[in-house]
């Protein structure tokens, strides 16, 4: 439970602290409402950004609950406002007053003490960090060797993200793309910063960065769309430094190289959910629909939302580690878009994406009927032949 802000912070100060800690844009908001009637939220709680940044302009007074918390930073809102606010900007600062003062919500405030111990959200040992890849083997990596992977915390901790971690060395071995990654990798620290925890992000952006440097790597590959989004976008030390490409990017020029071919058909009717750190935040739809039209018998149709209008699945932003009532979970609506055009399968290109996707498959008990893939595992299934 947070702590009602004016036991943090003096009121009239608060919207200064906002704006220096890189919320500056929050007074150009006039208050149109663009961003509540855009926000995925508003349909399922009764979270209403508009009214959040009223509270900023306001000095926060009055704010109390967890309202600051809901949003998952999916960019849906700052792309649409008239003003051009950086609204997730001043969400993110107005996190960063509240971390400060030790004000976050209990799931969440875990995870960034497992982050801050283990270098990990997910408690998982350091040690055993890349242990998972055992049919294929991580190395670490040399400068002889075409990519170095930056493998995501989900990915390596979770065992249904490891199988897709599985598939991506399968497919990239099959290939021929040398690959290795680097021993002192700790998490990308998307969700920290998002979390307001800008002290713990500063520190895992230092560790990264000297490690990937120190690599000498030109072609860095991630296997998640946040750690993508950070490396390319907030580790100041490797702007101009080397290429940073999502893994399902590699994976389209390999297929168009020739050098991953698909064969088997997968005779399905899939429809792909844009996670929102490669499409809006990177500009990446056509990479993942390229790759699911190269597999035969894919029957590859679009939900009402997608693209630039995509839903979020509700993990960004902090958002995979708060607990949220089952008609409130984004996931759930999201399946419920997928119902619309007859699709029990959701492809998808992200380890957040996946496991939220999943959580609002159970909520509604379809368990065995209704499925949550990985391109990635697609195309290693038509590859590898074994849908046949
Ligand atoms: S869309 Fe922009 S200007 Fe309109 S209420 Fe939201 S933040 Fe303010
Ligand atoms: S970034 Fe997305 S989740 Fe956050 S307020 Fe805007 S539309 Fe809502």
């Amino acid at each position: 439970m947070t702590e009602p802000v004016e036991t943090l912070t003096p009121m009239l100060e608060a919207t200064a602290l906002v704006e220096e800690a890189g919320g500056d844009t929050v007074r150009a908001c006039y208050q149109c409402g663009t961003c509540t009637a855009s926000c995925p939220h508003g349909r399922v709680s009764d979270f209403r950004v508009r009214n959040l940044l009223r509270l900023v302009q306001m000095g926060l007074e009055g704010y109390e609950g967890e309202q600051l918390w809901r949003c998952t930073t999916c960019n849906l809102c700052v792309e649409r406002c008239p003003r051009e606010v950086e609204i997730v900007e001043v969400i993110t600062a107005t996190r960063r007053l509240m971390a400060e003062a030790g004000s976050v919500p209990g799931t969440l405030a875990a995870a960034m003490g497992s982050i801050a111990s283990v270098g990990n959200p997910w408690s998982g040992e350091p040690e055993q960090r890349h242990a998972w890849a055992k049919e294929i083997p991580l190395p670490a990596y040399e400068p002889s060797m075409d990519v170095l992977l930056f493998i995501c915390c989900t990915v390596n901790y979770d065992p249904r993200s490891r199988q897709v971690g599985e598939a991506t060395l399968r497919l990239l071995k099959r290939a021929g793309v040398t690959f290795g990654v680097m021993r002192e990798e700790q998490c990308c620290g998307e969700s920290a910063r998002k979390a307001g925890r800008e002290d713990l992000f500063q520190g895992l952006c230092e560790n990264n960065t000297r490690g990937i440097v120190g690599s000498g790597a030109k072609r860095v590959v991630t296997t998640s769309p946040h750690c993508h989004h950070t490396l390319s976008k907030e580790y100041p030390g490797l702007a101009g430094g080397p290429e940073i490409v999502h893994v399902v990017t590699l994976l389209r020029q390999l297929i168009d190289a020739g050098r991953l071919v698909p064969r088997a058909p997968i005779r399905k009717k899939i429809t792909y959910h844009d996670p929102c750190y490669l499409g809006r935040h990177a500009g990446l739809y056509d990479d993942a629909r390229a790759v699911l039209a190269a597999i035969p018998g894919v029957e590859l149709v679009e939900m009402r939302s997608n693209r630039e209008n995509s839903m979020c699945c509700g993990g960004g932003g902090g958002g995979m580690w708060l607990d949220r009532k089952p008609e409130e979970r984004l996931s759930v609506a999201r399946w419920k878009q997928a119902d619309e055009v007859g699709a029990q399968t959701i492809a998808t290109a992200c380890p957040y994406c996946e496991l939220m996707l999943e959580d609002g498959k159970s909520a509604m008990g379809r368990d065995e009927t209704h499925f949550v893939v990985d391109v990635i595992q697609l195309l290693d299934e038509s590859v590898r032949g074994t849908t046949e």
